[in-house]
């Protein structure tokens, strides 16, 4: 029997659960895209984008996904065969660091597993780069594979004085994390609109420093990623590279009035830490006395806000179950070892202490019905998080 006939919730981590006020803020018809509401519009968008990033800093936006931001930032950061360090905690480091190799960087990687970068380790790594060949250092503040979260402040205290920039992939923690971009050192952050900001997939975001913009042109800049051209604009094509995606700049113009004028954003952050804390409890009850079953990252300080990765016997059978019978869809134990044995909880952008414990109830729910051996109590060790726990 299927109990799913009702509001659909996806738990994945990303695309996230668009608002029906961002989805209606979208409906409607193209406007002059020439005249001066638009071009209003869209200067109100990016004076937003900078404040959630917290930069006064330069932003290009580009119409693309998250991988459309890693290479705008590689297109106006590097020269072919210069040398970069990424730090990876996960697939997505990985997979950025595939990217930088693909367009012709020299890609050195401090792997850290499937945990959060070490500032030890990266600190020793450039006292042995005295000729500062290492141009960057590259790292996902959430490697939404692991469900990781990195310390940015830490890492960019590890620098000390060596002149690489810090670049720092915020796709899936920009709007559910802390990100104090000018405050913490980053010299460039990169972000996209389907996780955090939720909004649909499509819109990129580049900040970056003054530091990062003396770069120049590099060989590797060709004109639409060009972030000069975008970051300095008058005309509204020249932010957007052609077209201006209009839609969806209505969209997230009403996601960021949630966000900032609304909720406000250190709350938005504590929403996202105390939901997550309810997901670790629960999975904490289910495993107890049996280690079967657990957060993957076991040192809560080093989880992410945003998602939570969880190991678990049959796990492909439980997300096909909850889907078909409870109407909730979970993430797929990405990058894990053994991705039958593991899935992903989100908690990410639009969602709340409702839907988290729906699906955490789900779950449970989930794992009484195919016999999983699981302990009790995960539910009720969710509610007092919730409560105030
Ligand atoms: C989702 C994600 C990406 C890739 O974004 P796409 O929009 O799928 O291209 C990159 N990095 C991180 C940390 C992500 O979570």
């Amino acid at each position: 029997m299927s109990l799913g006939y009702g509001h659909e919730h996806i738990a994945i981590p990303g695309p996230s659960p668009v608002p029906t006020r961002v989805l209606n803020a979208a409906h409607r018809a193209s406007p002059d895209i020439y005249a001066e509401p638009l071009a209003a519009l869209n200067l109100q968008v990016m004076a937003q984008l900078k404040r959630l990033a917290g930069t006064r800093a330069n932003l290009a936006p580009y119409i693309g996904n998250g991988h459309a931001a890693w290479e705008a930032a590689t297109a106006n950061l590097f020269d072919r065969g210069e040398t970069v360090l990424v730090l990876t905690s996960g697939h997505f480091g990985r997979s950025w660091a595939d990217v930088l190799t693909a367009c012709g960087v020299e890609v050195e990687r401090l792997d850290f597993g499937n945990a959060p970068a070490d500032p030890a380790r990266l600190a020793a790594r450039l006292a042995a780069d005295p000729e500062s060949e290492l141009k960057a250092v590259m790292v996902c503040q959430i490697d939404t594979a692991s469900g990781t979260q990195a310390d940015i402040p830490a890492l960019r205290a590890a620098m000390g004085d060596h002149p690489a920039l810090l670049v720092v992939d915020a796709i899936a923690s920009l709007g559910c994390a802390p990100m104090k971009m000018d405050e913490w050192g980053v010299d460039v952050l990169l972000s996209a609109s389907q996780k955090g900001l939720m909004c649909p997939p499509g819109m990129a975001f580049v900040w970056f420093s003054d530091k990062a913009a003396a770069r120049g042109k590099t060989g590797l800049t060709t004109p639409y990623w060009d972030w000069h051209i975008r970051a300095g604009a008058e005309q509204l094509w020249r932010f957007w590279g052609g077209t201006p995606p209009v839609q969806q700049v209505y969209a997230l113009d009403e996601a960021l009035r949630m966000i900032l004028e609304e909720e406000g954003l250190e709350a938005v952050w504590s929403r996202h830490a105390r939901l997550a804390r309810a997901v670790w409890a629960a999975v904490d009850a289910w495993g107890a006395g049996n280690d079967g079953i657990r957060v993957t990252v076991a040192d809560a300080a080093a989880r992410a806000a945003s998602v939570t990765a969880v190991t678990l016997p049959r796990a492909d059978e439980l997300r096909a179950w909850v889907a078909g019978v409870c109407g909730v869809t979970l993430g797929v134990g990405l990058g894990a070892p053994e991705p039958s044995g593991a899935l992903r909880v989100a908690h990410m952008g639009h969602c709340n202490a409702a839907m988290v414990l729906g699906v955490l109830g789900a779950m449970e729910a989930g794992m009484i019905a195919l016999e999983i051996p699981h302990g009790p109590g995960g539910l009720n060790a969710a509610a007092a998080v919730v409560a105030g726990g």
